[in-house]
C-alpha cells in the first residue's frame, strides 16, 4: 500500500456522474460470448447503538426487520437476505417463539438467509485490540453454533472507517475465505478501479509463502448505500431504490424519484439499470457484479420489502427473458458471489493461477472527499478508549483464573463455586466488551447518552469481573478448598483498585492496618515470572510487608497528595518488589509494625510548597535552574524547569539524546467544515502549550522508583522512573491527566522531538497485532498524515528506536524527523456532518497511560529499512504487556476466622517462552443450557520481533523456543487430559484433528486449541 500511495497525485478531480472516479463506458457485443451475471444482495446495516442505544435501536427497529424477514422470504423463494451482527440477533431470538426459530432455520437451509462474519458486531478496525476483536468473534460464533448451527463464509465490513489487515488475518484464521471491505480512501478506490484491482489476495506483510491469502472485495464507489452501489451514477441507481418511491419519506437528492414497475417502462428501466451494472462491471476482472441492496435499518416495514423485492424481481424476470441482453440476474448473498466469481475465476482458462492480484497493508487514514481524513475519530472520547483497555486487562484475567478455580471446584466438588453466577456474569462481560468494539462505540462516535450507555455496561461488567477475580483467587489460594464456602459470600478478596462510576477515575482504596496481619493476594497476568513494583495505599506510614513465610521485604513509604501541594494524613502509598510466577498469585503479609526494611520517599517542591510535610522530608526550591535529573541503572533522564523531560541518557552507550516533551494545542478550521466527532480538520500546525507563569512541580526520590510530576492547567504530568534491574526499569513511565472541559473547540497533544534521523519515516501498530510502517507526505494534508495506535509507535535512524508504547488507543503521527505527536483528548463543538448531529463535549477527566522506551540497534543494510515489514524488539513486547496487563493486588478483608492460605499459586510449570502469549484461556459454552463445559479455548501467539536489537541483560526471564511448546510441559497444578487444535474461533475443526503432545507456532501465528484440564 505504501508503494500505492506514492503512485498517487491525491489530485481530486472532478469525475462527472462518478464524482471522484471515471466515465466509464463499454460495448454492448462485450458480454456475447459470457453473459453478465449479476447478484442483487438485500441487507441491511444495524449499528448495535449510535444515535439510540442497542436496547432502543431493537425495539424501534431490528425487532421488526426480523419479524418481517421471516414472513416475507417465505413468500418467495427466490428471495434472499444478509445479517452480521449477532449482538441483534441473538437479543431477537430470546423473545421469539418455536414457529420463529424453526422458520429461520429453514430459511438458513434453503440459503435463502445468510449470515456474514457473525461476530458479536461488526467492530471499528481502528481502534480495537485484537484481544477484543477475537473475542467478539469467539462470542457471535459460539452462539451461531449452538441456536443455529451454521458457520459463516465470507467477511461482510461495509462501515467501519477505515480497514486493517489484522482483521483479515482473523477472519483467514478463523476460517473465511472471502471478505469484503467499504470504506477507503476514495482516491485509493479510483486507482484500484483504474487497475482493476478492487479484488484482491490480501496477504499479511510478513507472509513470505500465501499461507494469510484472502480474497477481498473492495466497493468502488462512495458509500453502501443503494444509490452508490448499482454503479457509478447516483442519480441513476437511486431511482432504484424502491424506499424512496414517492409518497414516502425519503426521497432521491439528485431530483428523481424512483418509478415503480410495470409493463410499460420495464423495458426502459431495466436498459437503465443495466447500463449501470455493465458500467460497474468494467471495474472488475469476472463478469460478475455484485450489487449491494440496503442501508441502515432498511426492511423494517413490510412495505419496504414489497417494494424493493417485487419490483426488483419484475426487472429481473423481464432481463432473463431477453436473450440479447447476455445477462443473467438474481438476488443473492455474499456467498453466492463469490461462489459464482471463484467459478468464473476457474474457468477463465489461462492457467491454473488466479486472475486475481496480491496486496499487503491497510486501509488507514479514511477519507471520504476532499480532505475530510476521519483521524479525529482515533483519539474521540479517550476516557472510554482507555476504559476498554482496563475491561480487556480485567476480562483476560477473569477468563484465565475462572478457568483454573472452575477445573478445581469441580475436582474438591465445591458446590458454591460451582453454583455461582459467576460464568452468567462472565459472559454478560464477554458481551458488553464485543458490544463496544462496534465501530460508533470504541470510536467515540455515538450520541452522549449512547456512549453513557456503553460506559455504564462496561463500568456494570468491570464490578462483576472482580467479584470473580476475587472468587476465583481465593479458591485457587486456598489451602483447604473445602473452607472457601465459609468465604466467597462476603467477597474475601477485594481489588485494590476501585471506578466509583462509570465515567470517572479508578481510585486506590486504603489498606486498613493493625497488628493483625492481613493478606495481600497479587496476581501476575503475564505468562513469564514477572518482578514488578506493587503500590498500595496504607493507612498507617510504620507497615510492614513479608512473604507469606514471614521475611520481610523492602518497600518504599511515600505521601499520598490529596491535591498538588498537600499531604494527606490518612493515606501512605507502599511499594514493594514482588516476583510473582507466570500467571501465578503471590501471598505477602501486611501489618502495623516498624520495619527496619522501609524508607521514606524524599520529595522537592519547585515553584510552590506545602505547609504540613508530615513524616517526610520536603524541600521547597524556587525555581529548578540548574535542571533536574532523575536516575537509575539504565537510564538517566534531565527535566528543564517546567519539569518537562529534555535530554535521556542510555546507560549502556554513555550517549545523551535529545527527547523532549512538549505539549501542544490543534484549533479547528476557520472554513465552513470543522473537526468533529470522525474527522479531524485542523486550522494549521500545532500550537506549543503556552504558560505565564512556572508550573508546581513535586520530585521524589524513593528506593523503588522516583518521579516528577508538573502540574499545569490542563494536564497533571508525571514521568516515572523504576529503580529496578527487571524490564521495568528500562522505560520511562508517563502518566497524564487531562481535563480540557473548559476549552472552546480544541485538541491537546504531547509531542517528542528528538534528536533521532528518522525524516519522515514512522511505524505504528495495528490492533496491538503487527507493524505497519508509515510514511510522512508532504503531497496530503496534516490529518490525513495521523495514524490509529493501538499500542505503539516508533521513530527510528541507523542507531536507535524510540517507542511510545501506549496503554489506550489513540492518534498519533510524527509530522517531522526526529518527532511522535500523539493526540490525547479533543473538545468540539460541532457536527462534522457524518450524521451524528453533535460535536464532542463530554469531555471527561481522562488517563493516559504511556512508557517511552529509547533502543540502541544495528542496522547492517539501510535498504532493509524501507521494507514493508517491521517488528518491536521483544523487550518492547514486554514493556507493552507491563502497560496491558498490570499486576492485580487484591487485599484480604477484614474476616474471622482467618483463613489458610498457599504462599503462591503456580499454574505453569514455568515461563512460556518470551515471543508466546497466552491471549486467553476462555471457558467454553456447554452444548446445552446456559452454563459452561468443562473446556477452554487455549489461545497462543507467537510474536514476532526484531533480532537486530544488541542483546544485553535486558531483565528478561524468559527464553524463546522456535515456537515450540512440550505440552506436557505446559501445567504444574493441572493434568492436559486433551487439547486439540481447532480454527481460531472454534467453528471449525481440522479433519485430523486429535490429541497433540506438542505446539508447534509459527512467529505471528494466533492459534485456538480446545483444552480440557484436570
Ligand atoms: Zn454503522
Amino acid at each position: 500500500m505504501l508503494d500505492v500511495y506514492s503512485l498517487i497525485p491525491f489530485d481530486n478531480p472532478d469525475g462527472g456522474v462518478w464524482k471522484q472516479g471515471f466515465d466509464i463506458t463499454y460495448k454492448s457485443y462485450e458480454w456475447d460470448t459470457e453473459p453478465l451475471q449479476v447478484f442483487v444482495v438485500p441487507h441491511s446495516h444495524n449499528d448495535p447503538g449510535w444515535l439510540k442505544t442497542f436496547d432502543d435501536y431493537f425495539r424501534d427497529k431490528t425487532q421488526y426487520i426480523f419479524n418481517n424477514m421471516v414472513v416475507k422470504l417465505k413468500e418467495d423463494s427466490r428471495r434472499k437476505f444478509m445479517w452480521s451482527e449477532i449482538s441483534y440477533l441473538s437479543k431477537w431470538w430470546d423473545v421469539i417463539d418455536t414457529q420463529k426459530k424453526d422458520a429461520v432455520k429453514s430459511l438458513l437451509e434453503n440459503g435463502q438467509f445468510e449470515i456474514v462474519t457473525g461476530g458479536w458486531v461488526m467492530p471499528d478496525e481502528a481502534g480495537p485490540h485484537y484481544f477484543a476483536l477475537i473475542d467478539q468473534l469467539i462470542e457471535g460464533h459460539q452462539w451461531l453454533e449452538k441456536n443455529l448451527g451454521v458457520k459463516p463464509q465470507s467477511g461482510w465490513s461495509i462501515d467501519p472507517f477505515g480497514h486493517s489487515p489484522t482483521m483479515a488475518y482473523l477472519l483467514k484464521r478463523a476460517g473465511f475465505s472471502h471478505m469484503l471491505i467499504q470504506r477507503v480512501h476514495y482516491a485509493v478506490k479510483k486507482h484500484f478501479a483504474l487497475h482493476k484491482t478492487l479484488e484482491f489476495f490480501w496477504r499479511q506483510n510478513w507472509d513470505m509463502g500465501s499461507v494469510t491469502d484472502i480474497f477481498c472485495h473492495m466497493m468502488p464507489f462512495y458509500s453502501y448505500d443503494i444509490p452508490h452501489t448499482c454503479g457509478p451514477d447516483p442519480k441513476i441507481c437511486c431511482q432504484f431504490d424502491f424506499k424512496r418511491l414517492p409518497g414516502g419519506r425519503v426521497g432521491c437528492p439528485w431530483g428523481i424519484p424512483p418509478e415503480t414497475i410495470y409493463l410499460g417502462n420495464v423495458q426502459n428501466r431495466a436498459q437503465m439499470l443495466l447500463d449501470q451494472y455493465r458500467k460497474k462491471s468494467k471495474l472488475f476482472r469476472t463478469k460478475v457484479v455484485l450489487a449491494p441492496l440496503g442501508d441502515d435499518f432498511r426492511y423494517s416495514e413490510r412495505t419496504e420489502w414489497d417494494q424493493q423485492f417485487k419490483n426488483y424481481q419484475l426487472l429481473f424476470d423481464y432481463m432473463n427473458s431477453q436473450p440479447q441482453l447476455n445477462v443473467k440476474i438474481q438476488f443473492g448473498t455474499l456467498s453466492d458471489y463469490f461462489d459464482a466469481l471463484d467459478k468464473a475465476d476457474k474457468n477463465s482458462g489461462k492457467s491454473s493461477q488466479s486472475v486475481f492480484p496480491v496486496l499487503s497493508g491497510d486501509f488507514f487514514t479514511y477519507a471520504d472527499r476532499d480532505d475530510h481524513y476521519w483521524s479525529g475519530y482515533f483519539t474521540s472520547r479517550p476516557f472510554y478508549k482507555r476504559m476498554d483497555r482496563v475491561m480487556e486487562s480485567h476480562l483476560r484475567t477473569a477468563e484465565i483464573l475462572y478457568y483454573f478455580a472452575l477445573r478445581k471446584a469441580q475436582k474438591y466438588k465445591i458446590s458454591k463455586f460451582l453454583s455461582s453466577s459467576h460464568y452468567t456474569a462472565l459472559s454478560e462481560a464477554r458481551r458488553n466488551l464485543g458490544l463496544f468494539q462496534h465501530h460508533d462505540a470504541i470510536t467515540g462516535t455515538a450520541k452522549d447518552w449512547v456512549v453513557v450507555d456503553y460506559g455504564t455496561r462496561l463500568f456494570h461488567s468491570l464490578m462483576n469481573l472482580k467479584k470473580i477475580i476475587g472468587d476465583s483467587a481465593l479458591l485457587l489460594i486456598l489451602k483447604d478448598k473445602h473452607t472457601y464456602d465459609s468465604y466467597s459470600s462476603n467477597n474475601f478478596l477485594e481489588m485494590d483498585l476501585e471506578q466509583k462510576s462509570q465515567d470517572s477515575l479508578p481510585q486506590k482504596n486504603i489498606i486498613r492496618l493493625s497488628a493483625e496481619p492481613r493478606y495481600l493476594v497479587i496476581y501476575n497476568p503475564s505468562e513469564q515470572d514477572q518482578n514488578s513494583v506493587v503500590s498500595v495505599y496504607v493507612s498507617s506510614p510504620t507497615v510492614q510487608v513479608s512473604s507469606a513465610t514471614g521475611i520481610p521485604v523492602e518497600i518504599q513509604v511515600s505521601a499520598v497528595w490529596d491535591t498538588a501541594d498537600a499531604i494527606s494524613q490518612t493515606a501512605y502509598e507502599i511499594s514493594f518488589l514482588a516476583h510473582i510466577p507466570p500467571l501465578g498469585l503471590k501471598v505477602y503479609k501486611i501489618l502495623e509494625s516498624a520495619s527496619s526494611k522501609s524508607f521514606l520517599a524524599d520529595y522537592v517542591l519547585y515553584n510552590g510548597k506545602t505547609e504540613v510535610k508530615g513524616i517526610f522530608n520536603i524541600k521547597n526550591i524556587k525555581s529548578a535552574e540548574e535542571g533536574i535529573m532523575l536516575e537509575n541503572s539504565f537510564i538517566k533522564l534531565r527535566f528543564g524547569q517546567y519539569g518537562l523531560m529534555q535530554e535521556m541518557m542510555n546507560k549502556e552507550d554513555g550517549k545523551h539524546h535529545v527527547v523532549k516533551l512538549e505539549f501542544s494545542w490543534y484549533g479547528t478550521s476557520n472554513k465552513k467544515d470543522k473537526s468533529g466527532a470522525y474527522l479531524f480538520l485542523p486550522d494549521r500546525e500545532a500550537r506549543l502549550y503556552g504558560y505565564t507563569t512556572l508550573p508546581f512541580v513535586r520530585v521524589m526520590r524513593g528506593r523503588i522508583y522516583s518521579e516528577v510530576t508538573s502540574f499545569f492547567d490542563h494536564i497533571t504530568h508525571r514521568v516515572r522512573l523504576y529503580n529496578i534491574q527487571g524490564v521495568e526499569g528500562q522505560s520511562v513511565e508517563i502518566s497524564n491527566i487531562v481535563d480540557i472541559r473548559k476549552e472552546y473547540n480544541r485538541e491537546i497533544a504531547m509531542r517528542i522531538s528528538s534528536d533521532i534521523n528518522s525524516q519522515n519515516r514512522f511505524y505504528t501498530d495495528l490492533n496491538g497485532y503487527q507493524i505497519q510502517p508509515r510514511v510522512t507526505m508532504s503531497k496530503l494534508p496534516l490529518q490525513a498524515n495521523v495514524y490509529p495506535m493501538t499500542t505503539m509507535a516508533y521513530i527510528q535512524d541507523a542507531e536507535h528506536r524510540l517507542t511510545l508504547l501506549s496503554a489506550q488507543s489513540l492518534g498519533v503521527s510524527s509530522l517531522k524527523s526526529g518527532q511522535i505527536e500523539v493526540i490525547m483528548d479533543r473538545r468540539l463543538m460541532q457536527d462534522d456532518n457524518r450524521g451524528l448531529g453533535q460535536g464532542v463535549h463530554d469531555n471527561k477527566i481522562t488517563a493516559n497511560l504511556f512508557r517511552i522506551l529509547l533502543e540502541k540497534r544495528s542496522v547492517t543494510n539501510l535498504e532493509e529499512e524501507k521494507k514493508s515489514v517491521s517488528y518491536p524488539s521483544l523487550l518492547s513486547h514486554i514493556t507493552s504487556s507491563f502497560l496491558n496487563h498490570p499486576v492485580f493486588p487484591m487485599i484480604e478483608k477484614v474476616s474471622s476466622p482467618t483463613p489458610q492460605l498457599l504462599g503462591e499459586f503456580s499454574p505453569l510449570m514455568s515461563s512460556l517462552p518470551c515471543d508466546i502469549h497466552l491471549v486467553n484461556l476462555r471457558t467454553i459454552q456447554s452444548k446445552v443450557g446456559h452454563g459452561h463445559s468443562d473446556e477452554a479455548a487455549f489461545i497462543l501467539h507467537r510474536k514476532g520481533f526484531d533480532c537486530q536489537f544488541p542483546s544485553r541483560d535486558t531483565g528478561l526471564l524468559c527464553s524463546t523456543t522456535q515456537g515450540k511448546i512440550l505440552v506436557q510441559k505446559l501445567f504444574n497444578k493441572f493434568t492436559v487430559e486433551s487439547l486439540t487444535p481447532s480454527s481460531l474461533s472454534l467453528m471449525h475443526s481440522p479433519p485430523d484433528a486429535r490429541n497433540i503432545s506438542e505446539i508447534n507456532l509459527s512467529p505471528m501465528e494466533i492459534s485456538t486449541f480446545r483444552i480440557r484440564l484436570r
